[in-house]
């Protein structure tokens, strides 16, 4: 049980030996080869052919969606020159395969099975360190998916198939640089070349191709006419490890006294060397970043690698352009936009060490960093570590174990830990640093409320036109602008009405395929639905009587149209999936947020990120209560993550910040924690409303999701596993418990039938072998419906 909820329960040692894992040997581990097993079947029985000596037989994981390791023989000309980690060729089936040499494997437990010989090995040094085999094989395990997927997942292009390793060409970048330093007046009839040549000398004469496209669509064509006309010169530059670019720039001279004792015990940590994880829990502003860079620059120092989790990238761009001034060519951005050759050089760079240090999003867990000895989570209660696809993994989660294989520090840092991390520093098992105050004494900001059942009352007739904005609201907007400050507007609903109801027979316009309300675009002039995607014309009346239909709940588009019409001298912009269509749209918006372009900013939770506006002193939250109501057991908590995260980013600069809060549920216990500022009391409420239900931190859980075509037959393959389940159940003693089958809370999403169980338990280990005796049935699911096991879900939805 202490193990148990330390991080996910034991971890496989990192000897490369496989261990007996899992619970019931439902299937042995280890299978013969040349046929694809279904699951649950058993090794064949071959007529003995083979006596080999248990050193010449190799453990490989094969890159397919097949589950478990699988015994080769080695061939004499390998024998001594394989190590663990090594892609290599192997037949299977009736071709051949990617796999991955594991280490040496035991003969065979049920003897007699024919092994076929590893065909040659691909690269000379292997692909996958030491560390990151251990934690590839955990996740495997755990969130029950094929390993040799699980492996082919990390890799990067090049890697991830049967070729030969081919070193990635250097990371090259292409700046651009001024040769004038002005803008010449030949350029008055080329506004573009001139708009970016004004760019390249806004920013100091100097930057990188990709920021001026980012900036100005289509600069890199303009900045080409402009190096024809012998006004920008175009350079590349061979980005060179160990080079380091502005270092002194935007680095404090001096740590406030809570960050230098964060500091100071996490570079002791390092030194120490060793397992070692924390929870930085800073308020919004505190200067965690400057804690992690410090951390990582001491790793740096003591030849350390270094590995950084964060959220988005695309978000906080800021965060990464922190890390690149400081360790330059040192540190290796990992993202979902790179090219493969970018993603294959960054992984032998780091795999070689002459890149110590990979900022990424969640897959970055997986970086192949060398001699690992320090691994930061930034925001570690964002969802976005949880992947909901493939292999379901919780980043957060894989990173503590990752630290453990690898004896490496974990530093989880945010202003809102989520409550399995607090838990988890409560009990001791994480040390806890706190950073209780804003950089410079900077003030938190101010928070107030807004009774919307006073200034926007539902009752009586349906309120179409009620303005959202409060008097107060736009006010204090007002006041804002006419300081020359800035805005953000939050709103977590796309959209310009997110419902339109008959007001006759009260029906409100849903999809044909999901069982979800179809939501008002006016910018595209269509309704669209958010599940799947189908839009078409806004309909005029209702489609069952022909009743007029009123628009209903409010959307960020409406939110920004109503701003604008409001206060007509603001310079207003949205931000939410509709206006970043792109990452280079995203960039520009906030970049030019940050040069203060923009005074209101209207958006979704992307504003509630980790920014870092200076200008911004007041935020306003248009209705707190959007996420409350849903169906999860961490609706609430989700709910006060958002409020405080987004209130957090108001008085970042010189000026305090100011909060206003419009809500219906003033009285809901997030609303008014965050009113307070009080996390500690909603996470004390909290966690005993957990525990009384007996949900995380108190207890694991799994989720077993079907999709079918058809209702009936989904139905009753929900009821075929329940049954299972319900036979397999443990004694009532050891707190297993089946919530379901039931109806997922949307019950159809295009057009498939969702049906949901979800398994509780107080470890995992007690929860393992329920899942075993699942997968092992999946096999006799109908192929109509799909089935997927997911451990540790986040959404409930
Ligand atoms: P958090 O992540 O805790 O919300 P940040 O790391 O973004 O906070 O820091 C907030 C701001 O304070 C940033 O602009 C950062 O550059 C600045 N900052 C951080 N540490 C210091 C310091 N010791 N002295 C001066 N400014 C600092
Ligand atoms: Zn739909």
């Amino acid at each position: 049980m202490e193990q148990e909820n330390f991080a996910l329960g034991g971890v496989p040692g990192t000897d490369g030996e496989v261990s007996s894992r899992g619970s019931i040997p439902l299937r042995t581990r280890r299978t013969d080869v040349g046929r694809e097993l279904s699951l649950g079947e058993r090794a064949a029985t071959v007529r003995p052919v083979v006596s080999a000596t248990p050193a010449l037989l190799a453990s490989v994981a094969v890159g397919r969606p097949v589950r478990g390791e699988f015994t080769y023989l080695v061939p004499e000309a390998l024998a001594g020159n394989l190590a663990p980690g090594q892609r290599v060729l192997v037949p299977f089936g009736r071709g051949m395969a990617l796999g991955f040499y594991l280490g040496p494997a035991n003969a065979p437990v049920e003897g007699g099975v024919r092994l076929k010989p590893i065909q040659r090995v691909l690269e000379d040094s292997p692909s996958l360190p030491k560390d990151l085999i251990a934690l590839l094989r955990f996740a495997a395990e755990h969130y029950r998916h094929p390993l040799g997927e699980v492996i082919r997942g990390a890799l990067p292009p090049g890697l991830s198939t049967a070729v030969d390793e081919k070193a990635a060409k250097a990371d090259v970048q292409h700046f651009a640089e001024a040769v004038v330093t002005e803008v010449p007046p030949q350029l008055n009839r080329a506004p573009a070349q001139a708009a970016a040549l004004q760019y390249l000398l806004a920013v100091g004469g100097r930057a990188q191709l990709e920021e001026v496209a980012h900036a100005i669509p289509g600069a890199r064509e303009t900045l080409k006419k402009l190096a024809a006309r012998g006004m920008v010169r175009l350079v590349e530059v061979v980005l060179e490890p160990g080079v380091r670019e502005g270092l002194i720039q935007g680095r404090p001279d001096r740590l406030t006294s809570e960050q230098d004792v964060a500091v100071r015990e996490l570079q002791g940590a390092v030194d120490a060397g060793g397992f070692q994880p924390y929870l930085l829990h800073g308020v919004t502003g505190s200067g965690k970043t400057e804690v992690y860079l410090r951390a990582v620059e001491h790793a740096l120092s003591q030849g350390k690698g270094s590995l950084v989790l964060v959220p988005e990238i695309a978000l906080t761009p800021q965060l990464v352009g922190r890390f690149r001034s400081r360790f330059g060519g040192d540190v290796a951005v990992l993202h979902s936009g790179l090219k493969d050759r970018e993603r294959l050089f960054h992984w032998q760079a780091l795999r070689k060490g002459t890149v110590k240090i990979a900022v990424g999003v969640r897959s970055a867990v997986f970086a192949p960093v060398e001699n690992l000895g320090l691994i930061v989570v930034d925001e570690e209660h964002d969802p976005s570590f949880k992947q909901d696809e493939k292999l379901r993994y919780q980043a957060r989660d894989l990173a503590v174990v990752r630290g453990k294989q690898a004896g490496a520090v974990v530093v989880l840092g945010s202003a809102t830990p989520a409550l399995e991390t607090l838990q988890n520093a409560r009990a001791g098992r994480y040390k806890l640093l706190e950073l209780k105050s804003r950089v410079d004494d900077r003030p938190m900001p101010t928070i107030s409320l807004v009774d919307l059942r006073v200034e926007r009352p539902r009752e009586g007739q349906v309120t179409e036109e009620a303005p959202i904005l409060s008097p107060q609201m736009l006010q204090a907007m007002e006041e804002t602008v006419a300081k020359g400050q800035q805005v953000i507007l939050f709103l977590n609903r796309r959209g310009h009405s997110t419902i339109l109801l008959c007001e006759v027979c009260g029906l409100s316009l849903k999809c044909h395929d999901c069982d979800v309300c179809m939501t008002h675009h006016q910018s595209q002039n269509r309704v669209v639905c958010h599940y799947c995607g189908v839009a078409f014309p806004v309909p005029n009346s209702c489609r069952e009587c022909t009743g007029p239909l009123l628009k209903l709940g409010i959307g960020t588009e409406r939110v920004e149209a109503e701003v604008s019409e409001r206060l007509p001298g603001a310079r207003v912009a949205r931000l939410d999936r509709d206006s970043a269509t792109s990452a280079e749209r995203l960039t520009e918006l906030l970049a030019s947020f940050a040069r203060r372009e923009i005074d209101v900013l209207v958006g979704t939770q992307m504003v509630a990120k980790g920014h870092d506006f200076p200008g911004v002193t007041l935020v306003c939250v248009v209705m707190a209560d959007t996420s409350l109501a849903i169906p999860d057991f961490r609706a609430s908590e989700r709910t006060f993550h958002l409020l405080t995260q987004v209130a957090g980013r108001a008085g970042r600069g010189k000026d305090p910040g100011r909060v206003l809060v419009q809500t219906y549920n003033p009285d809901a216990e997030p609303v008014k924690r965050m009113l307070a500022h009080d996390f500690d009391g909603f996470a004390k409420q909290e966690l005993e409303w957990r525990k009384a239900l007996a949900y995380p931190p108190f207890a694991r859980m799994a989720a077993v999701r079907l999709e079918g075509e058809h209702p009936e037959q989904t139905a009753g393959v929900a009821r075929f596993l329940g049954n299972l389940v319900g036979r397999h159940m443990p004694p009532a003693s050891a707190g297993v418990r089946l919530l379901g089958p039931a109806l997922a809370p949307i019950a159809r999403i295009r057009g498939k039938t969702r049906w949901q169980l979800l398994l509780k338990a107080p470890t995992h280990a007690a929860l393992a072998p329920l899942l075993a005796r699942l997968e092992a049935a999946l096999a006799d699911v109908p192929s109509g419906v799909r089935v997927v096991i997911d451990v540790d879900p986040g959404a409930m939805m």
